[in-house]
């Protein structure tokens, strides 16, 4: 053995550790499941590099051993093991941007989330520590000499240590030392361990050993069926198997949504998908470059690779899986997965099976469907904007909050609508709040009619792709409509605008660098003054969503609309002086703004201008 090289854990690393040993006990099974699958990822990563370089290949087994009088648990594997270098960067630092992100949200997050943070994150290696006060891990790398295997241990206080450690042969050996705690003695039972182990490991592909127990036994039997899923026949898996499964490849603890699993065949390919809707979306399903979107590929039961995103498009990047495909090449790499027509054919056929899963949701278990809607809604909505060959199936699912519901379908919608009316209303805007108080809407509730209430960041761009469902046309209510249109408010309000004039340009001018046109309006019922877009213009959500965005915007300049009937309208026409006048104007302006959910340059000074007035 070369002489120990200490090292101290990152700031951060440290910080993560001390958080796992404390915080984590909910879940103590988590570090079994956590090094199963490491030891099995290394098995799979083997046989890739077996492939490539043409490496001896191997009969693979994960061995698991447990010592009452050591307190040691141990998983051995022969898998492709870790070079110096590499356990150092893989288990000495925060490698993965991920694991940043891990930490502030599990300060954030209650008790009994913390757990399944751990596998969402992937700093599954980690959760050792819940049980362990002392981790070694010995790996010889494949393709590496005996003598520079490398020997890793820590504490995971401050520091962890690594030297060089002859190892006959190539693979990981991790060593738990358990810390003296009662309720940790189960897994250091030989059958409780074993239970444990078939449960996470019954589907994984390649047997787990355990030591023969008795008298007179020795040697080793295999404690799982070691078989893909995947590749039975459907109608022989039970719900308990599909679910079990699902854990074991996705690291959630809680249990799949749903799930559809199909061996097809089209004109130019077979394969299997056995495909997972979550029931929870991840944290960070948002960002820009979410990371474990994807499914498993397998070729013949031989995996290839993770977050093969080709088989999907990004908007059902929520769904978990494996497809498995004899018809491609073993060598097949991710650039290749993008040309080639058999994936295309793929992922024609696993769209629409996804699609056609979140249909017989929505059909059959109207609470499943909701939680669906309200963790990934928003993120299918981008397939409404993006993907036209199923756009129909897609706008089929979605719901919406309106005036007069919630998770209304585009079909209750129409089957609902007002004797006369053709087309559909909604109205976007920040948030529900906003939407439900807005000026736009109320005539329209007044008269009877449902507004769709659209609050999600991707809605303008979803509405601004959409032109009619079942021949309706989507109709903004921030646009003029003849439905809502009352002659003699019209009238009214036309004349106030002729008799006006003056008044109208003199606001013009004082808010000329800020508005394009002032009108009166009939359409305002409680509101003094609201804002909207020329004919042809977007949207002023539309416009700061862009600009927020880093987009290159032109200038916008919105319609100002004032209530003749308002009193406060009146009591600008009424004003004598030039500096109330500018002052009452900006108010109205800046009021407008608001109610859309903008923001004001300086809410101070309309602060000041408000109590002048108010003065
Ligand atoms: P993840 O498995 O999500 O990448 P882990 O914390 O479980 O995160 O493991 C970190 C990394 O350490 C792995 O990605 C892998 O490169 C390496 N590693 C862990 N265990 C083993 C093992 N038994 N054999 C080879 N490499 C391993
Ligand atoms: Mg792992």
């Amino acid at each position: 053995m070369s002489k120990a090289q200490t090292y101290k854990y990152e700031a951060d690393m440290e910080q993560l550790m001390h958080l796992i040993a404390h915080s984590m006990y909910s879940d103590q099974e988590a570090f079994v499941r956590e090094l199963i699958s490491n030891a099995a990822d290394a098995k799979e990563k083997y046989d890739l590099l077996s492939l490539k370089e043409g490496l001896e290949p191997q009969d693979h087994c994960i061995y698991v051993d447990v010592d009452k009088d050591k307190r040691s648990f141990v998983i051995k594997d022969t898998g492709v093991g870790m070079s110096h270098d590499e356990i150092v960067a893989h288990l000495g630092t925060v490698a993965k941007s991920g694991t940043k992100t891990f930490l502030s949200k599990l300060k954030e997050a209650k008790e009994d989330q913390k757990s399944s943070l751990i596998g969402q994150f992937g700093i599954g290696f980690y959760s050792s520590f819940v049980v362990a006060d002392k981790v070694t891990v010995h790996s010889r790398k494949a393709g590496s000499p005996e003598d520079q295997a490398v020997l890793w241990s820590s504490d995971g206080i401050a520091n962890y240590s690594v030297a060089y450690e002859n190892k006959s042969e190539v693979g990981t050996t991790v060593t738990l030392h358990l810390r003296e705690d009662e309720s940790l003695d189960k897994f250091l039972q030989h059958w409780q361990v074993r239970q444990i182990i078939a449960n996470w490991s019954n589907h994984l592909d390649i047997p787990v050993m355990m030591a023969k127990q008795g008298e007179d036994e020795s040697g080793y039997e295999q404690v799982n069926d070691a078989n893909a899923l995947w590749a039975q026949e459907p109608k022989e898996i039970s719900e308990e198997a599909y679910q079990n499964f699902y854990q074991a490849l996705t690291h959630d603890s809680g249990q799949a949504m749903t799930y559809d699993h199909k061996h097809v065949q089209t004109m130019n390919v077979a394969f299997t998908s056995l495909m997972y809707i979550p029931a929870k979306a991840p944290m960070d399903i948002y960002f820009r470059d979410y990371s474990k979107k994807g499914l498993k590929l397998y070729v013949s039961r031989v995996f290839i690779m993770d977050e093969a995103e080709q088989f999907l498009p990004s908007y059902l990047r929520f769904v978990k899986g494996v497809i498995d495909c004899g018809d491609l090449p073993l060598n097949v790499s991710r650039e290749m997965l993008q040309s080639n027509a058999k994936i295309k054919s793929i992922k024609s056929s696993c769209t629409k099976q996804v699609l056609k899963m979140v249909a017989k949701l929505a059909k059959d278990k109207a609470d499943d469907f909701k939680t669906f809607w309200n963790e990934f809604g928003a993120v299918l909505k981008e397939g409404a904007a993006q993907d036209f060959s199923n756009r129909d199936a897609i706008l089929k699912l979605l719901r919406f909050n309106s005036t007069q519901g919630s998770m209304v379908s585009l079909d209750d919608y129409v089957k609902n609508m007002k004797e006369g009316q053709d087309k559909i209303y909604y109205l976007i805007a920040e948030n529900e709040q906003i939407a439900k108080h807005s000026p736009h809407v109320e005539r329209y509730r007044q008269k009877g009619y449902d507004v769709l209430l659209l609050t999600d960041r991707v809605d303008p761009f979803m509405m601004n792709t959409l032109k009619d469902y079942e021949s309706k046309q989507f109709h903004s209510v921030a646009q003029p409509d003849d439905a809502v249109k009352d002659e003699k408010l019209e009238k009214a309000s036309e004349e106030a605008q002729k008799e006006h004039q003056g008044d109208i340009d003199r606001i013009k001018a004082v808010l000329s660098e800020k508005v394009s046109d002032v009108k009166f309006t009939a359409r305002l019922v409680s509101a003094p003054s609201s804002m909207v877009a020329g004919s042809d213009e977007m949207s002023p959500h539309m416009y700061r969503l862009l600009k927020e965005s880093g987009q290159p915007v032109p200038e916008f300049k919105p319609v100002l609309e004032l209530n003749p009937k308002h009193t406060l309208v009146k009591k600008l026409l009424a004003e004598q002086s030039d500096k109330a006048f500018e002052q009452i104007s900006l108010v109205l302006f800046d009021q407008a703004l608001l109610s859309e959910g903008g923001q004001l340059d300086d809410p101070n000074v309309f602060i000041e201008r408000m109590n002048e007035l108010l003065a």
